[in-house]
């Protein structure tokens, strides 16, 4: 089906999951942060505007195709679980990019997420060209969002911000990763705290929907205690909509990989990131954003909620988790990790935990002392 071919990126925000992925420029400009492999070796293009419209008009031929697919058979042009079903499970039939519109038209149809890692590098007059014709081509579309670096949103003006807003672009996902001023040149972001700051706040004034993404660890054992205090400091200036977490984990092929091999970066253990955290949010303070661990690689998915009334709330799960015992803690690590428990809670439900236990028993069995090494596995194949 190659007549149905778009192009897409490597990827999309956790809370995206089910929006349409939609490129408009390849790969990352700056493509030089330490802790990041995603672009490596990638060159950064734009794309051009017609080359976008080519690929929404695939998009709308697409749903055509999936809503005759769904008369033919007998689905009445309804997009039901088990047309969807039909589609995904044929790879050899349907196209990534086809199976993924089948399962944005199940959802509604409403989200869009436009990849890749700084779409604000394009002009903003070719950018509302592609919003417009989005939402015309697709009038069920309520959200459209992007990846964009602080550096470049800093250089765009309120109006021209406000701009893209009214031409539909509803959020935008920054990447803060510190406050910390030492943390941010160490890790070769390209970029100070005042101005992601300014950034914040110059998204906000337009009207757009402002994600910060926050990494927990990323400080390591040099710079843990600053980073947690120095993001906290940014945050509350800012007050983002959404405060995203994530959890630092290192493959070979990220530049921060060499210096852990020279012991220059010491990385901190799972209870050492949560008290991180805890640190973090204690010193959350004014501010009215939704803080969220939906990825799959932060320990504790329940510490989240709208601040500040759940700050207290997500201090309790964090000490909830500190107090339990080590058994306790590595049966939880690795609950967690293998999908099986979403919250401490669950490691009170006793064939959750017994399922766990016999898991740790075979590894124990397999590779004895192999515990933690078999944990950063698990996490490595999440990326
Ligand atoms: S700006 Fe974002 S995409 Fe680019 S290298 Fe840094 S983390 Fe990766």
């Amino acid at each position: 089906m190659t007549k149905f071919y778009f192009e897409q990126g490597p990827i999309r925000p956790p809370s995206e999951a089910y929006s349409l992925l939609l490129r408009v420029t390849r790969n990352c400009p700056w493509n030089r942060c330490e802790f990041c492999h995603t672009y490596k070796k990638e060159k950064f293009s734009l794309r051009s505007v017609e080359e976008i419209k080519k690929d929404i008009d695939i998009v709308q031929e697409i749903v055509s195709e999936i809503k005759s697919l769904s008369w033919r058979y007998g689905f009445g042009g309804e997009i039901t679980v088990p047309l969807v079903n039909l589609i995904l499970q044929d790879p050899q039939h349907f196209s990534d990019g086809f199976r993924s519109v089948a399962l944005w038209l199940h959802e509604g149809g409403k989200n869009v997420f436009l990849q890749d890692g700084d779409n604000l590098t394009l002009k903003t007059i070719s950018l509302i060209e592609i919003l417009r014709y989005l939402k015309e081509t697709f009038p069920s579309i309520e959200r459209i969002t992007t990846y964009a670096r602080a550096k470049t949103v800093s250089k765009k003006r309120v109006e021209e911000l406000q701009e893209l807003y009214r031409a539909g672009l509803s959020r935008i996902h920054i990447g803060l990763e510190t406050g910390y001023d030492p943390l941010l040149q160490y890790i070769q972001k390209g970029v100070t705290a005042q101005e992601h700051i300014e950034a914040g706040g110059r998204v906000k004034e337009s009207g757009i929907s402002l994600s910060e993404y926050v990494v927990l660890g990323l400080g390591g054992r040099g710079m843990w205690h600053e980073h947690a205090l120095n993001t906290a400091k940014v945050l509350n200036q800012i007050n983002p909509d959404f405060i995203r977490i994530r959890t630092l984990k290192v493959l070979k092929t990220m530049p921060l990989y060499q210096k852990i091999e020279k012991k220059e970066f010491i990385l901190l253990s799972d209870d050492e990131i949560v008290e991180e955290e805890r640190l973090l949010i204690n010193h959350l303070e004014g501010i009215t954003s939704t803080f969220t661990s939906d990825h799959i690689l932060n320990l504790l998915e329940e510490v989240e909620g709208k601040l500040p009334e759940a700050k207290e709330k997500m201090l309790k799960c964090i000490d909830r988790y500190l107090a339990l015992s080590k058994k306790e803690k590595d049966n939880f690590r690795l609950g967690r990790r293998a999908g099986l428990y979403r919250s401490v809670e669950d490691l009170y439900k006793p064939e959750l935990r017994s399922q766990v236990e016999s898991a740790l028993l075979q590894i124990e069995t397999a590779r004895p002392g192999g515990f933690e090494k078999a944990l950063s596995d698990l996490m490595e194949s999440f990326i």
